[in-house]
């Protein structure tokens, strides 16, 4: 049988950082990988006659982790093209008007829903520091539902939110105020952050860029069907039957995918609750090749009332123009259905023309099975929480269980940190306790 110091199970962001981070420290490491690619939520591919992300894209200098990865490799930041027009479907009309105009719109009803951001998490990095128990049963639609908005308002802001979430009453609000307190109060700040500065040569460039400071194993095409703590060791069992014997293991997978794998002794209550409801984020990102170099715009349509809920010109390619959508509902609309995508653009834009489509269906791909994070009411602060702190000798990292920036490149990253941080200091003593001996965060 092999043996390591460590296995990280999961070659997403996550994966990858806490393998470097080990392995640079010294401990052997396996990657081991059910895909035949790194990157898991994260896959930059070519597509529409140039390259495209078709996962998690946008980053950050705002993001500490993230920064201080592409920093030290030399790697910028590309912004997207300027949105000289604004639309947003309300009420059943498409308005318009500059952007400026727009977040004149929307901001009121911002500032409503986002008042006690920072009163529920004056300090982010600590998700617990209030108890916010009676938020953690309340869905962003009840959370809307308590504004007393016009239809046309309520319209506007379930059309702002849609590009982040899937549908209202799924996603507890607990995650939301999170993201606004973490970015000073202010949802424009931190949809910046989410959803704007894309990373120069891609997210495949940060990858290579981590993997080169490591000496990790890397087994792709390896998925793993069991993880038993046994005590002084950890036995990997891979679907294919192998077993692999590790003082310590990382488990870095979705959470979609998390139960899935056998996990022993069995995991506490909340935590298996949270695995067995699930990320609820069946979204989609589609791109689109449009005819000829448009004008800059961003588009907004509340959710389940258009097709396509967030899309942006993202940048001319060949003549061309390239816009990147998200759809929250990835089964409203199928991106190789150009004529659909076409008709759902043009309730924006009558005169665009599509040339062609690309996307990737992360809901249905086995090793994702959804997007990014966006948790149920309770999960935030309940299951995610007490993951991060540990099972004995095995460990949990990645953006669906992060503590800050749950959802994103970034909270992959800092939870990856902290997990690889944790096993470093078991491994060092093994004879003292395996608690975790930081404040809960
Ligand atoms: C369409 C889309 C757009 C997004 N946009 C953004 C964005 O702009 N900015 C941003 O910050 N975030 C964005 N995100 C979210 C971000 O991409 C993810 O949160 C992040 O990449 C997740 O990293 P991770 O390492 O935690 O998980 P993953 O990237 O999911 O990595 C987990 C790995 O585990 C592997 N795995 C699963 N099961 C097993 C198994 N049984 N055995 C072995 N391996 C297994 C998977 O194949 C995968 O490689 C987006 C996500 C999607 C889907």
């Amino acid at each position: 049988m092999e043996t390591f110091d460590v296995a990280v199970i999961g070659a997403g962001i996550a994966g990858i950082t806490a393998a470097r981070d080990l392995s640079k420290k010294g401990f052997s490491v396996v990657l081991l990988e059910a895909r035949d690619r790194v990157g898991g939520r994260t896959y930059l591919e070519k597509g529409l006659g140039d390259v495209i992300e078709l996962g998690g894209a946008y980053v950050h200098w705002t993001q500490p982790h993230v920064w201080n990865e592409l920093y030290r490799h030399g790697i910028s930041l590309l912004p997207p093209l300027t949105a000289r027009k604004a639309y947003w479907l309300a009420d059943g009309t498409v308005h318009s008007g500059t952007e400026e105009e727009y977040y004149e719109v929307v901001g009121p009803a911002m500032k409503q829903l986002f008042a006690d951001a920072r009163e529920r998490f004056p300090l982010p990095f600590m998700i617990n520091a209030v108890d916010n128990s009676d938020i953690e049963r309340e869905s962003i639609e009840d959370r809307i539902n308590s504004l007393g908005l016009s239809a046309y308002h309520r319209d506007v802001l379930d059309g702002a939110l849609a590009g982040v979430v899937h549908k209202h009453r799924d996603h507890g609000i607990a995650q939301l105020l999170h993201c606004v307190a973490t970015y000073f109060g202010d949802y424009n700040a931190f949809f910046e952050t989410a959803g704007t500065w894309a990373i120069e040569g891609g997210t495949k460039r940060l990858i290579d860029a981590i993997l080169s400071e490591s000496t990790a194993r890397i087994r792709l095409s390896t998925p793993v069907s069991a993880i038993e703590d046994r005590g002084s060791k950890v036995s990997i069992t891979t679907r294919a039957g192998q077993k692999i014997l590790v003082r310590s293991a990382i488990v870095a997978v979705p959470l979609n995918t998390l139960g899935d794998i056998k996990i022993t002794p069995s995991l506490p209550h909340a935590v298996r609750n949270m695995i067995e409801q699930k990320n609820p984020v069946m979204a989609s990102k589609i791109w689109v090749r449009v005819r000829g170099e448009i004008e800059g715009f961003a588009a907004f349509a509340p959710i389940g009332k258009h097709p396509i809920n967030a899309a942006r010109t993202e940048r001319y390619h060949d003549g061309d123009t390239l816009i990147m959508c998200i759809c929250s509902d990835a089964a409203a609309i199928r991106a190789d259905n150009r004529e659909a995508v076409q008709a759902a653009l043009q309730r924006f834009v009558p005169t665009i023309e599509v040339v062609d489509t690309a996307s990737y269906s992360w809901a249905e791909d086995e090793f994702s099975k959804g997007g990014w994070m966006m948790h149920r009411p309770g999960h935030l602060t309940g299951g995610a929480a007490q993951i991060r702190q540990g099972h004995g000798r095995i460990h949990f990292a990645g953006s669906d269980i992060a503590g800050l920036e749950a959802g994103a490149i970034e909270g992959a990253m800092g939870s990856a940190v902290a997990a690889a941080r944790d096993v470093a200091a078991a491994l060092a003593n093994p004879d003292t306790s395996l608690s975790i001996a930081r404040p809960h965060m």
